[in-house]
């Protein structure tokens, strides 16, 4: 049994409408490469009239008091927990994920509606005296504007979520752009946010084939004032330049290649779990992804056999089949991507420990793998993999290994596992990345401020850091 297909057309100023050329997108299942539908497919005429829409509804959005947009928010929480079996399963069936990675994504996304359901209502401002006294400094947070949000196809409703609810909870309006190959999940998530009463135009949902000139027109555009985008780093620096016509707010949440360094007095029995979720989360396709495992050389062989076993033992199949441990890659290209990743650490030298094969058939799976012995040279340790293949390295000192984890442009999240604290505490400040996750697998959590430093990202999403990127604090200079 397949889920139900939400409605496929754009979400404008609260209305469903076609394209204006009637074009259309398809969704492909990643499963078996069968079409699931064809979406709406925007030009740039459609973007502005987003915008447009966006921006009518501001104003008396931004004047709502902030305990209705609070308990708009809370009931967006409320429907998804309702839908939550049927969202779990759309996002299966367009992303492939598995049934268990899709439900925990949609516990995850709720979440962010009902955190900022309770930031919306604590959005203080201060007041203080000039240190000469000459005046009082009263600060007071206003939403930043219209706000263009565009997510990526790994977590479909996670990363809507994690942009639509601080924004509207900062009371913003939104132009919501999802990734082409996973619209479906959006179209669901914004009919059950016009069902919790969120107003028309509040939150308008724009699917596009050219992503590139639709939301170039939108950033050029002086009504907008605020993106915030998640996807890659390359998209993200384009997006950069695009912004900085208008002078626009960006709050980038971009690529990332975590390292997980295992030291010898470790709990490896503790690592091994860790490793698995750090890993296998979504498949691997997650930008929190431990890309590189630095293990120390007292431990790395039983830790090498061990996560060995681990991922030998994964079912891969389809998402929707609830025996699923990890489902396909996204698309043939991301597949292809993989496998040459592994191929290349093969040749140089890695040895095989699991996996490093991709079945037969149809649907874009890769098996589950473990490279041993992984040469510096190989470009899997350079660049994010996206997929289930898990590179071993063994290093020998602290130094070494704080050396190794910095070797990257990127600087997102970093797994460390010791059971010595001070060590432990040490290397996650010497670690240069925006989250460490310390005898831990996951990081993400909606209490708390997600992103990265380097080139994996500017800003922070979550936490009261995430509204405030969706605010602007107005300072008045007082006298009385
Ligand atoms: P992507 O290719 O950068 O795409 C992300 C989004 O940007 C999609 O909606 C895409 O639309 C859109 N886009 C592509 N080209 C554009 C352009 N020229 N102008 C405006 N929008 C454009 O990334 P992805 O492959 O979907 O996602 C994987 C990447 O996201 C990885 O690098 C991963 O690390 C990163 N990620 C980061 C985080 C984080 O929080 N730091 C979280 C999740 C993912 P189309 O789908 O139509 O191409």
């Amino acid at each position: 049994m397949t889920p139900r297909i939400p409605p496929v057309q754009l979400f404008i100023d609260g209305q469903w409408r076609n394209a204006s050329a009637d074009r259309r997108l398809s969704v492909i299942d990643p499963s078996t490469e069968a079409l699931i539908a064809e979406v709406a497919d925007a030009g740039v005429q459609d973007g502005l009239d987003a915008v447009a829409a966006a921006s009518r509804a501001a104003p008396a959005f931004a004047r709502l008091p902030a305990r209705e947009r609070a308990e708009m928010l809370r009931r967006c929480f409320e429907l998804m927990m309702r839908d939550k079996e049927y969202l779990a399963e759309l996002i299966s069936f367009e992303n492939g994920k598995s049934l268990a990675d899709a439900r925990g994504e949609v516990a995850y996304a709720a979440e962010f509606f009902r955190w900022f359901s309770e930031e919306a209502v604590r959005l203080n401002g201060q007041m203080g005296t000039a240190p000469g006294g000459a005046n009082r400094i009263m600060v007071q947070y206003q939403p930043i504007g219209v706000s263009v949000l565009i997510t990526p196809w790994n977590f479909p409703a996670a990363m809507a979520t994690r942009k639509m609810a601080p924004a509207l909870a900062a009371g913003c309006t939104c132009v919501l752009k999802p990734a082409s190959e996973t619209p479906l999940t959006a179209f669901a998530m914004v009919a059950l946010m016009a069902e919790a009463g969120v107003p028309n135009g509040v939150v308008n949902v724009v699917t596009t084939s050219e992503p590139g000139p639709v939301i170039d027109a939108m950033l050029a555009d002086a009504r907008v004032r605020k993106l915030s985008f998640t996807g890659s780093t390359q998209v993200g620096r384009t997006l950069l330049r695009s912004a900085a016509g208008q002078v626009i707010s960006c709050s980038m949440e971009l690529g990332g290649n975590a390292p997980f360094v295992v030291f010898d007095d470790a709990d490896i029995d503790s690592a091994i779990d860790g490793a698995m979720i750090a890993k296998m989360r979504n498949g691997g396709e997650a930008c929190t992804a431990a890309n590189r495992f630095y293990v120390q050389r007292g431990v790395y062989g039983s830790f090498a056999t061990k996560l060995a076993a681990r991922m030998g033992a994964i079912k891969v199949g389809n998402g929707l089949d609830p025996a699923t441990g990890c489902g396909p890659l996204i698309t043939t290209k991301a597949l292809n991507k993989v496998s040459d990743l592994v191929n290349d650490a093969v040749a140089r030298g890695a040895r095989v420990l699991a996996g490093g094969t991709r079945p037969q058939g149809k649907g874009y799976f890769y098996m589950p793998t473990v490279l041993a012995d992984v040469p510096k040279d190989a470009k899997l340790l350079g660049e994010e993999i996206f997929g289930p293949v898990a590179p071993l390295v063994v290093f020998d000192t602290e130094a070494e290994a704080i050396a190794m984890a910095n070797d990257t442009e990127y600087g997102l999240v970093a797994y460390v596992y010791t059971r010595d604290m001070a060590k432990g505490l040490r290397v996650s400040e010497q670690i240069e990345s925006g989250m460490v996750a310390l005898n831990r697998g996951l990081v993400s959590d909606p209490a708390a401020p997600f992103g990265g430093v380097k080139q994996s990202g500017l800003g922070r999403e979550g936490a009261h850091e995430g509204i405030l990127e969706f605010s602007e604090a107005k300072y008045i200079a007082t006298n009385w």
